[in-house]
């Protein structure tokens, strides 16, 4: 049945770099919304491995197949930008318990912020609930082989910047 809303979503986060848990969210979002945004945080008190402009551009790259996705970055709050967009909805995966009290917190001040944006919380499928972007570059970082979690070009690129890192710090 067709209501003539266009449902919006708006997936933030790190995405430091885009993993192939991120990217199953993305896959699930995107089909239940006419239009998903995949945002980037700038945020200026955090160190990231990867800038803005790469994690969008790997994004970009990552999501290449859906029409419907657009990848970009923002600014301060997620709420504020998903007003921004016109979202219904704000998307977050959920890994494990453990991401549940942050996420539950987010969730709430997010419905404080914006009463009528509701929060969707997705469950990946099961071989990427222990999935993150800081376990991904800690693990290659020491060599470990982390190939299958996240796409080949983000791999290549992770590679050659834990090798520019190593380059840099004496030892
Ligand atoms: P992280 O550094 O933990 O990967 P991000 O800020 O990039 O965190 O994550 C953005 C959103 O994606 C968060 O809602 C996070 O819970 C979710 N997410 C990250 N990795 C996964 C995963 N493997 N499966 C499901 N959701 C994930």
């Amino acid at each position: 049945m067709a209501t003539g809303i266009t449902r919006v979503g708006v997936y933030p986060g790190s995405f430091d770099p885009v993993t192939y848990g991120h990217l199953d969210i993305v896959e699930r979002a995107a089909k239940l919304f006419d239009w998903l945004y995949v945002a980037v945080l700038r945020n200026p008190r955090k160190k990231p491995c990867f800038s803005t402009e790469e994690r969008v551009e790997m994004l970009r790259m990552a999501t290449a197949d859906y029409p419907n996705v657009v990848c970009e970055s923002f600014d301060g709050l997620a709420a504020e930008y998903a007003r921004s967009r016109g979202a219904q909805a704000i998307v977050r995966g959920l890994r494990a318990v453990s991401d549940f009290e942050a996420e539950f917190k987010m969730a709430a001040m997010n419905r404080h912020l914006e009463p009528d944006i509701e929060t969707v919380f997705l469950v990946p499928a099961g071989q990427y609930t222990f999935v993150s972007s800081s376990v991904i570059r800690e693990v290659a970082a020491f060599g470990g082989d982390v190939r299958a979690l996240v796409p080949d070009f983000v791999h290549e690129r992770l590679m050659e910047r834990l090798s520019m890192q190593k380059g840099e710090r004496p030892e």
